[in-house]
């Protein structure tokens, strides 16, 4: 079969943030691609679609945020950002607490309003549990930063169902992703930039890549002609996994899913917050999504609200997460070692580099390897 009767100069795989960048950049440079893209629409994991004038992100909530400067502005020539921070609430067994973990939370928690106070809490924990060392999991890490009650109420449960394993047996860096401060201050980043498109995600991709330069087929599985695809097209940037691309020839690579249950409900207001998490182990969700929060344009008299359910993942369900533990670093140093001696393939994306990517990190790693492809 012929695939590149247009001559193009690159195939992308994915029409996710890193495929799409770099298709971008590539017809700004006059080179021609073919984007192709095995689900039914382009986005990636960022697609977003409207009800009743509320943007739904159909894969978990999305909000952009980042400390780098280069980034945003890039991704503020595509849209506008509405201003939006995330302010996540935390629910144990019916009791609220704010999130992430700052002197809100430690005065919901022990009723302490200095910080010099909940310092001294933390600490006292800390020594009870033993834990002086570098530690040595994400549970230790955790009673390490914020002491055991904190551990046990909000994070332990939440774990534990998220990742599908032991809190002991997951890596620290996990809980390092979130903000630990002895201020008031409920935002559940530390970057500078933050917010949410007013139109939506959909939309920067739709600009991204409506050049003439640019094809986009969606609906095409690479792998039913991986030979052919690889044999015809000078290069290839590929976003997908990347030990399925080498047929699994060291063994699969483990990553964490989730799946999605929405309801639309006559009203402007269900849950009063744009996510609450349910942090007890027995709630099959871990967290809940009222979508009209997060921008501020809804139609008046609707609501849809998500629940988000971790599931373990196999071959027919998305990936969604990289499972970041010595095992499968190790494997994917395999796989990586073997990508460098396939010449004419660029590995990208949270899938290609098996990487907890944040949106801004895909889009720093699709600009660099911009840089290096074009200014050689
Ligand atoms: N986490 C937790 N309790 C919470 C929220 C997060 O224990 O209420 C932990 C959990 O291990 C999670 C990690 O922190 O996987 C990172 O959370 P984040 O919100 O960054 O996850 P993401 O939005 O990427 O799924």
């Amino acid at each position: 079969m012929e695939f590149n009767t247009k001559n193009y100069d690159y195939l992308i795989v994915g029409a996710g943030p890193y495929g799409s960048i770099f298709a971008y950049e590539a017809a700004k440079r006059g080179k021609r691609s073919l984007i192709i893209e095995r689900r039914a629409h382009i986005g990636g994991n960022m697609y977003t679609h409207k009800e009743h004038g509320i943007n739904i992100h159909d894969f978990g909530a999305h909000i952009f945020h980042t400390d780098n400067k280069e980034v945003w502005d890039y991704v503020n020539q595509f849209t506008e950002f509405n201003g939006y921070i995330n302010q996540v609430l935390a629910d144990y067994k019916g009791e609220l607490y704010n999130l992430p973990f700052n002197m809100n939370t430690f005065y919901q928690m022990w009723g302490v309003k200095t910080p010099e106070e909940a310092v001294a809490k933390i600490e006292e924990q800390k020594l009870a549990a033993g834990l002086t060392g570098t530690p040595r999991n994400l549970e230790e890490q955790a009673i390490s930063l914020i002491g055991t009650d904190i551990y046990t109420k909000l994070i332990k449960g939440y774990t534990e169902k998220q990742w599908g394993r032991k809190a002991t047996e997951l890596p620290s860096f996990i809980i390092r992703r979130l903000p630990v401060r002895y201020t008031f201050d409920n935002n559940y980043f530390n970057h500078r930039y933050q917010g949410v498109p007013v139109d939506g995600y959909t939309a920067i991709f739709e600009k991204m890549l409506e050049s003439e330069l640019i094809d986009v087929q969606t609906s095409v599985d690479f792998f039913e002609h991986k030979d052919d695809y690889l044999a015809e097209f000078p290069k290839v940037v590929y976003t997908g996994m990347i030990d399925q691309f080498f047929d699994y020839k060291f063994g699969e690579l483990e990553y964490r899913s989730v799946r999605f249950e929405s309801e639309t409900f006559e009203s402007d207001n269900k849950q009063g917050n744009a996510v609450i998490n349910y942090t007890d182990a027995e709630t099959p969700f871990t967290r809940v999504m009222e979508w009209r929060h997060f921008d501020q344009k809804a139609d008046e008299g609707y609501t849809v609200v998500t629940k988000e359910y971790p599931q373990d993942w196999e071959r027919t369900k998305e990936a969604y997460y990289p499972v970041n533990d010595e095992r499968n670093s190790e494997l994917f140093r395999k796989y990586r070692k073997e990508a460098d001696n396939v010449q004419n393939v660029i590995f990208g994306g949270r899938l290609g580099n098996y990487q907890y990517y944040d949106m801004d990190q895909v889009f720093n790693a699709a600009l660099k390897a911009v840089e290096r492809e074009f200014n050689k």
